[in-house]
């Protein structure tokens, strides 16, 4: 009996989504997608995007279909079966606890007089997820203490997520209940879907896949992420002693090189060797 089965998680922009500045290789969506029409393979998308923009996205860059979406930074999850899409409501039930009470509107009133926070569009938010633009040339991490203190004295448990969206040159600041983030949800959706860690694999490029990729979860940083994002990746993963479960996609071994999709897929190659001969199969090659 064959046992071999994947939890691939991975996050959307500039991660399986090639709107980064880098050059994606014209076979790597094609790989990616013929990868996960195999059942041994079950797509958890893990994204920023809310569920609308999830949807547009596999439309504009046909994306295969996900059989889970952890969206909003974590802090919902939806499933989706005979195409179509269910929120999780355990998942929201879960994660209220953590804001103690506090609605969205009494947290957002709270950080009011810090005149650096711009509140994102009403679609980026949700009961439990509060998210601001933040310029990148302002002290981040001033900000992130006044903020921490405001919401220590709420008693409210949040984690404060930056992140950078280079192409709008912005950075994005989320404050979400405590056990909300992308590993949050991707630990729940293991749990509840009775995975070991080891049949898990995420990708992800970015500052809100950090808690991830220095996780102890096996993950694969793209080839395309930003040198700084490389360096906090690798120290988490060194301070937690998870060295051997992150991997840095290259772009030098390996056919179709190591950005977006196709680091995804080296990421597979180099955590389940036996899905090699499936990749071999659909023409990812690697070249030593
Ligand atoms: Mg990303």
């Amino acid at each position: 009996m064959n046992l071999k089965r994947l939890l691939l998680c991975t996050d959307m922009d500039r991660t399986i989504l090639p709107n980064g500045n880098q050059p994606e290789h014209p076979e790597a969506r094609r790989c990616f997608h013929e990868f996960c029409q195999q059942p041994e393979v079950c797509l958890v998308y893990v994204t920023g995007r809310h569920q609308a923009l999830v949807e547009q996205a596999i439309i504009d860059y046909a994306l295969p279909l996900p059989d889970y979406a952890i969206t909003d930074v974590g802090s919902k999850i939806y499933y989706y079966i005979d195409d179509k899409v269910q929120e999780m409501s355990a998942w929201e039930d879960q994660i209220s606890a953590d804001w103690c009470g506090q609605s969205h509107a009494q947290l957002k009133r709270a950080f009011r007089h810090i005149r650096e926070l711009t509140l994102q569009e009403e679609e980026k938010q949700n009961r439990f997820k509060l998210s601001y633009y933040l310029d990148l040339d302002i002290d981040k991490d001033e900000i992130i203490a006044q903020m921490a203190a405001i919401l220590h004295d709420l008693g409210v448990h949040a984690s404060l997520i930056w992140s950078v969206d280079e192409p709008m040159h912005v950075g994005l600041l989320d404050v979400l209940p405590q056990n909300a983030t992308k590993l949050h949800g991707l630990r729940f959706l293991q749990q509840h879907l009775e995975y070991e860690t080891k049949e898990v694999v995420f990708a992800g490029d970015s500052g809100n896949d950090l808690p991830v990729l220095g996780s102890g979860i096996n993950a694969v940083l793209v080839a395309n992420a930003s040198e700084e994002v490389r360096a906090l990746a690798q120290k988490m993963a060194s301070d937690g002693g998870h060295t051997t479960a992150l991997y840095l996609a290259r772009d030098d071994t390996f056919s179709l090189g190591g950005n977006y999709a196709a680091g995804v897929l080296q990421g597979i190659w180099h955590f389940q060797p036996e899905f090699r001969t499936s990749l071999t199969s659909i023409g990812f090659q690697h070249d030593l």
